[in-house]
């Protein structure tokens, strides 16, 4: 079904859980009061750098160990599946605002959850390609990011563009990720004097490999950034 069609089938429709497809009755959505309760939480037990599943004593997974990244550090609010793989479904595929505020909310309220990520100096979102956005109707991964910018008070910065149309993420596996994706984000022109010297906390909604949030942070490097970290909404945790 087309976006188009589901918003206006949301508009007319009784409002629904986006999990359980419970009626929400006069509670305020996407999820009701169960679901939005019952979000599962980042992956244990996670590595320390992406927050990916690990397995063995080694507080990193097979592929942090040993490496230098530009994006130093990777967090989610909360594991990719039951309700808040909803949320992302509603807002990536159904085109839901009210989807995508609610899990910026959740973002903004789990930073305090991530002790690591205080202290950074602005926030960038992950660019989507601009076809993409169109077809949206905007940008969830910046739309998260205002919320979070409400809710620290922290600029969010406009220093990264898409260079070129990658394919769907969920279609490759990591290493042809990579390959895909390098030199895929670029930083705006003139974006260097807001970005030099300062830590940047990139956010996007689901990090599957952190190739995403790597490309984006070589990007903020390139123009100066001190620092780059990536903040999700939810972690994918079954990697290729
Ligand atoms: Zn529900
Ligand atoms: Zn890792």
């Amino acid at each position: 079904m087309g976006i188009y069609l589901e918003f206006v089938l949301d508009l007319l429709l009784p409002r629904a859980c986006a999990h359980c497809r419970e009626d929400l009755g006069r509670a305020d959505g996407p999820l009701c009061r169960s679901c939005a309760g019952s979000l599962p939480p980042p992956l244990e037990p996670a590595c320390v750098r992406c927050a990916g599943r690990r397995g063995g004593p080694s507080p990193f997974c097979a592929d942090c160990a040993g490496r230098r990244f530009s994006c130093r550090l990777i967090r989610a609010a909360a594991a990719h599946r039951g309700p808040a793989a909803s949320l992302v479904h509603a807002f990536k595929f159904r085109g839901s605002r009210p989807a995508v505020k609610a899990a910026g909310r959740i973002m903004a309220a789990a930073l305090t959850l991530h002790p690591e990520l205080s202290g950074f100096d602005a926030l960038a979102a992950v660019p989507v390609h601009p076809r993409r956005e169109r077809e949206r109707g905007y940008n969830q991964a910046e739309l998260l990011a205002r919320e979070v910018a409400a809710a620290t008070g922290l600029p969010l910065l406009d220093a990264l563009e898409r260079a070129r149309a990658a394919p769907p993420s969920w279609r490759l596996g990591r290493v042809e990720r990579r390959v895909e994706l390098a030199g895929a984000y670029a930083p705006r022109p003139h974006v260097e004097s807001l970005v030099s010297g300062r830590s940047i906390l990139l956010i996007d909604d689901v990090c599957a490999t952190g190739t995403t949030f790597e490309e984006c942070a070589a990007a903020l490097r390139a123009a100066g950034a001190a620092d780059a970290a990536g903040y999700a909404f939810a972690r994918a945790g079954s990697f290729t």
